[in-house]
């Protein structure tokens, strides 16, 4: 596995792949890599693509400072779960050839907006798509590889290709799951064993009440299930809706539906979304 930091040296690999008519796929990641991360590189290689993963912590997408500075960093870690699943290349973006003009960040996606996480995060997607835009330029991957798991990003990164009509493909990728049902988060790791277990207390309620869901979606389960999740110890709930894949709009109809749900646990926040037809 190659590792760069530099972007001439990635600029040279580029060259080469590009040369040799090698389909390049990349995996933008904030690290702690984990199954789910691991799920999307695979999907790199069935597709024959050259894997490069990008480990950044954005700092642009976060609205809360704490946040930044506690999310989870292994890099010798993460060194070592890429190797063994032979990824091709790792690349470790410096901040100044992120934001050579500093750290700003552009509002270029308008739809599905004011709504799950952006209402509770205002200038998180900003963040995203501003380093997403700046990942796409300078790699420019044949296809680039987002996970459901984070849903509403995967929308507006998908947008972001439309808009500007970019010829590249966003492959989607299903949530890798926990034991408990959940999916994988490298946000995580921070957990403390009393953490944990409300999270696994937590996760089997929801568990049960998506079951519950996919039969006949109703209102009265989702306001038993979000008094369920305070109760066991959530500090907060962010949202717990159901609403459609396709235009992310609330819907009582199991069709193309999922629920979409963010609390915290403390000071870790959890996101996830469920299937329910
Ligand atoms: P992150 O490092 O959390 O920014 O995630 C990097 C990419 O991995 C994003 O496209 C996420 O949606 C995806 N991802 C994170 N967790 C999972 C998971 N459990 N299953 C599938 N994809 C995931």
């Amino acid at each position: 596995m190659k590792i760069v930091k530099d972007t001439k040296d990635l600029n040279k690999i580029l060259e080469n792949l590009r040369i040799k008519n090698t389909k390049i796929g990349l995996v933008p990641t904030m690290g702690s890599i984990h199954k789910g991360h691991l799920s999307l590189i695979n999907e790199a290689k069935k597709l024959n693509c050259f894997s490069i993963v990008s480990i950044f912590i954005n700092p642009t997408q976060f609205n809360n400072i704490n946040d930044f500075n506690e999310y989870p960093q292994n890099s010798l870690e993460d060194i070592e779960m890429l190797k063994k699943i032979n990824c091709d290349a790792l690349f470790f973006p410096k901040t100044k050839d992120m934001y050579p003009k500093g750290l700003t960040k552009q509002k270029t996606i308008f739809e599905f907006r004011n709504i799950l996480c952006d209402k509770f995060r205002p200038g998180h997607f900003d963040g995203v798509t501003t380093v997403v835009n700046k990942l796409f330029s300078l790699i420019k991957p044949n296809v680039a590889f987002f996970g459901e798991k984070d849903f509403q990003q995967l929308k507006i990164v998908e947008k972001i290709v439309i808009n500007n009509k970019l010829p590249i493909k966003i492959h989607p990728c299903p949530s890798i799951k926990l034991k408990n049902g959940m999916s994988y988060s490298s946000r995580y790791k921070n957990f403390t064993s009393n953490q944990k277990n409300i999270f696994n207390k937590i996760a089997n309620r929801i568990n049960f009440n998506v079951y519950l869901l996919t039969k006949k979606i109703d209102l009265n389960i989702l306001n038993i299930l979000n008094q369920e999740i305070l109760e066991i110890g959530a500090r907060n709930i962010e949202y717990l809706e159901v609403r459609t894949e396709d235009s992310l709009v609330i819907t009582n109809n199991n069709k193309k539906a999922r629920l979409f749900v963010a609390f915290n646990i403390d000071q870790i926040r959890v996101i996830d979304n469920f299937v329910l037809y």
